[in-house]
This record gives structure tokens, sequence and C-alpha cells, in this order.
């Protein structure tokens, strides 16, 4: 007994877990650094209706790109982010630079949605609502064109400062959506009581849908749902045109993938909304 929990201690102080510290403490203060020297950008992936096949909307996606050239996973840098409350100010400055490219969107006439992550962290530390508010009147976007998006893992603390929070944002006229939907505690009541405008269904049910009954069945119910609460239903991560066929024989709303297209830089999403501008108006 004495002897396994020496073992456990002596794991505890092993060569590893101290590298695995320190990395972190390294990638902790490399992200102050990178966020004081703008080292941080943003990719847009288009998302479309699947019956119409127009543009719908983006959703913004964070890059790190180090003095080096390389560039770190959201992945990786995320968690460590959230952990260390860098994510507050980072959560924000992605949130002005989607608003300010949306309302640019809005200068060439398309109307078109920006769909923005938020950390658990941004709503349970200071008055995220209000920045929110902020930032919309500081940018000029129209509220109902700015789309948050938040985990199931966010709403396991659904109740006081979160609710309020999110409450507060929809009256706003902010959209709100339910990410990577199914992969956390997909409580239904969590569904019911966060009324999101979107649910965003993961890309492991999506993946091989149309030959795996399983998750075939996951992803109809959850369109079902969806449609029958009035909410929108984007299935994320769709590879292949077969995904495809198979989700709109499920009447699927929306689709986000690489078959559709992959995370744009600002200026390449800029041409793609004027693009689909001028094909509809042909
Ligand atoms: P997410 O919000 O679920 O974003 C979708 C992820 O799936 C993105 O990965 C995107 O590049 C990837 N993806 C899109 N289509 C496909 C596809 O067809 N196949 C595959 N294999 N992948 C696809 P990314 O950009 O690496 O971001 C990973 C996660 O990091 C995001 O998942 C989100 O949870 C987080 N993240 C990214 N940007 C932000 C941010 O600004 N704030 C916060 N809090 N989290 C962020
Ligand atoms: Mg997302
Ligand atoms: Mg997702
Ligand atoms: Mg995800």
């Amino acid at each position: 007994q004495a002897k396994a929990s020496g073992r456990n201690a002596f794991r505890f102080f092993s060569p590893s877990m101290t590298a695995e510290v320190s990395e972190r403490l390294l990638l902790e203060n490399q992200l102050r650094l990178a966020l004081a020297q703008q080292q941080f950008y943003l990719e847009l992936q288009p998302k479309y209706h699947i019956a119409s096949r127009r543009l719908n909307g983006f959703e913004a996606l964070l890059r790190w790109r180090q003095p080096d050239g390389s560039l770190v996973s959201p992945a990786r840098f995320i968690p460590v982010a959230e952990d260390s409350g860098v994510i507050t100010e980072l959560g924000l400055w992605v949130l002005e630079q989607a608003c300010r490219t949306a309302t640019e969107w809005v200068r060439h006439g398309r109307q078109l949605t920006i769909a923005v992550n938020v950390s658990a962290r941004q709503l349970t530390h200071g008055d995220f609502c209000a920045e929110v508010a902020r930032v919309l009147r500081d940018s000029g976007l129209p509220p109902a064109l700015l789309e948050l998006e938040v985990t199931e893992g966010t709403l396991i603390d659904y109740s006081g400062p979160v609710r309020q929070q999110l409450a507060g944002i929809k009256a706003l006229g902010v959209r709100l959506a339910v990410d990577d939907f199914g992969t956390g505690y997909s409580s239904l009541a969590y569904l019911k009581n966060f009324a999101p405008d979107t649910v965003k269904i993961d890309r492991s049910f999506v993946s091989g849908l149309q030959h795996n009954r399983d998750n075939a069945a996951i992803v109809s119910a959850i369109i079902t749902l969806a449609r029958n609460l009035d909410m929108e239903s984007l299935a994320e991560g769709v590879e292949t045109e077969a995904e495809l066929a198979a989700l709109q024989a499920l009447g699927c709303d929306t689709v986000q993938g690489y078959l559709t297209g992959r995370p744009l830089a600002v200026n390449d999403a800029l041409a793609l909304c004027r693009l689909q501008a001028a094909a509809s108006a042909a």
C-alpha cells in the first residue's frame, strides 16, 4: 500500500510532469505576449443553407501564428487561455474583429451573420453582456447579425450569472447557438431553458452519416427536435457529397464543412460575399 502511494507521489514529480507544467507556463506567457504583439488573426468559415445553396454567414475561428511562422492549433492554446484567464481579453479581441468585419459586409450590401465562439469563463467573469452591447454600438453591426456559440459544457453551469448573461445577450437581439451538440452533457432541459436560435450538430455524428445507422438516427433526432423547438439545425464538419445528400434528405437547414468551404482569410471571405451577391443578382 505504502509502496503504491509512494510510486504515485513519485509520479507526480516525474520529469515528464514537470515538462508538461512548464510547457503550459511557457505557452501562457507566450499567449500574453502574442496578444500584445498582434500574432492573432481570424479565419472565416462559410455556412450555407442546404436547400437554396445560398451563403448564410461565417464562423470566426481564431488563429495564432508565432514569430517563427509556425501555427499553434486552437485545440492546444484555447484550453491554456481559458485556464489562465487570458481568454477574457482574447475573446473580446475576437468579438471586436468579427463585428468590424461583418459591418464591412453590410456596407457592401450583404446581410450575413458572423458567429463567434464564447468560452464559459467569459460568461462568469465581469459583465460580458455589457461588453457585447458596447462592441455592437462601436462597430455599428445590427445585433441580429451576430451569433454567439457556446458549448454544452458552458450550459452545465446554467444558473445565476451564466443564465443572466445569456438572457441579457438575447435581449440585445443577438443570436445564440449551442456548439458541438451531442458531445457534452446534452440534457434536454438545458436546450429548453437556453433556447438557442441554432443547434450545431457535432462532426462526430455527421461523419459517415450515410452508412452509419446509429449516426443517422442521432442526427435525424436532433434535426427533428430543433425543428419542433423552432431552432435552426446546422451540421458541422461536412466533408463529402454523400454526407450532404443524407443531411438534405433528413431536412437539415444549414451546413458548414470542408466540402462547402474551408476557413478563409478575411479578404477572401469578403470576395466570396461579393461573388455570391453578384450570383444571386444575376
Ligand atoms: P468549433 O467551434 O466547433 O469550430 C469548428 C472546428 O472544426 C474548426 O477547428 C474548423 O476549422 C473545423 N472544421 C470545419 N469544417 C471541418 C471539416 O469539414 N472537417 C474537419 N475535420 N474539421 C472541420 P479549429 O479552427 O481548429 O477550432 C477548434 C475549436 O477551437 C473550435 O471548435 C472552438 O471550440 C475553438 N475556438 C476557435 N476559435 C475560438 C475563439 O475565438 N474563441 C474560443 N473560445 N474558442 C475558439
Ligand atoms: Mg464553434
Ligand atoms: Mg463545433
Ligand atoms: Mg468543436
